[in-house]
């Protein structure tokens, strides 16, 4: 059966694919259902991954990363590390349709987002304050009595003692459980009626990152690309797509005829090159709706709808146990 349109999403995305469902249906860009959707989820106050609310950096201050790209020109836009904006993903596309430039970060991103008129306001209200002392605290996470300490100490001596803290305590081991936990992100990839695919991506970032720290979600190549045959987004910890180029690589065996499937399959099984432990979850789509979810953390899913379809499903991403 030939799909006319599809629409797939990570788990967070239920709450925006009924609208890029719909925008598809009428015939609707698939830039605009990506947009669109990623908007709605950006605005959720209870996802502490994405947008309004998204959990803050080690110092309490939220920072957004955010990307689109279109298939069939490979026009891109992103945003990195932006403050006071809600909805980094529209900026994202402003940066790839406006500017001569495909990546905007800090500073200018705001610049540029209040030079487009956007609303600079705050994004994170009481429950995202409590979510972070929450972590501040030690409360949400099983982690051994010197995790609360350790964060506590990063957060007093961010400027003045960093090195002492990094040598003291297991800074790295700590965020790679941190991220194993609060995996969140939301991925977006949709196929129109004109047989054209877009990915979107839209993130706070790992909780309790150091300020300034960028992860996959804005890196063409790393956490997301598109082609005119394939849309690949990634979620999970974002050093790893990073230093593996995870989005890329993926949508270059879907160019080589692989199934979307194996080419997920390949882009997980990569993780046995590095010794790291981290989530990975690759959601990947093809120019014949052809969708799948792969991971190496168990339990994992994604949504999926097209043509035939009223609302999107879920479905079980296809988990691959990575032994080190
Ligand atoms: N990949 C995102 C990042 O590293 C985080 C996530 O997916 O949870 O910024």
């Amino acid at each position: 059966m030939t799909v006319e349109y599809a629409i797939c999403g990570t788990r967070n995305s239920i709450i925006g694919l009924p609208t890029g469902l719909k925008i598809l249906t009428e015939g609707g860009a698939a830039l605009d259902a990506v947009e669109e959707s990623i908007r709605l989820i950006e605005n959720n106050p209870y996802d502490i991954t994405v947008g309004f609310n998204g959990f803050p950096n080690l110092m309490g201050v939220v920072e957004l990363d955010a990307s689109i790209m279109e298939g069939k020109t490979r026009r891109a836009g992103a945003v990195a590390a932006m403050r006071n904006y809600r909805h980094p993903i529209s900026i994202a596309r402003k940066v790839m349709e406006i500017t001569p430039h495909a990546f905007l970060v800090g500073d200018g991103a705001e610049r540029f987002a209040r030079a487009l008129g956007y609303e600079d306001e705050e994004i994170i209200d009481e429950l995202g304050i409590k979510n972070y002392y929450n972590i501040m605290e030690g409360r949400n996470l099983e982690m051994p009595p010197e995790a609360q300490q350790l964060v506590r100490e990063l957060f007093m001596r961010f400027d003045d003692h960093l090195q002492e803290v990094m040598s003291d305590y297991p800074v790295k081991e700590w965020y790679q459980k941190l991220s194993f936990e609060q995996q969140g992100t939301t991925n977006v990839i949709c196929l129109d009626q004109n047989g054209d695919l877009a990915a979107g991506v839209s993130t706070s970032g790992l909780a309790m990152k150091f300020p300034g720290r960028v992860g996959d979600s804005p890196i063409f190549g790393a956490g997301i690309y598109c082609t005119e045959e394939a849309g690949v987004a990634c979620t999970g910890n974002g050093e790893i797509a990073l230093r593996l180029s995870t989005a890329r690589m993926v949508a270059d065996r879907i160019e080589r005829k692989q199934t979307p499937e194996r080419a997920a399959e390949l882009g997980i099984l990569e993780l046995k090159q590095i010794r790291d432990k981290g989530v990975l979850h690759i959601l990947t789509m093809d120019n014949k709706g052809r969708c799948a979810g792969v991971t190496n953390k168990s339990g994992l899913y994604h949504y999926y709808a097209d043509s035939s379809m009223k609302e999107p499903e879920k479905r079980a991403s296809h988990y691959i146990k990575i032994s080190k």
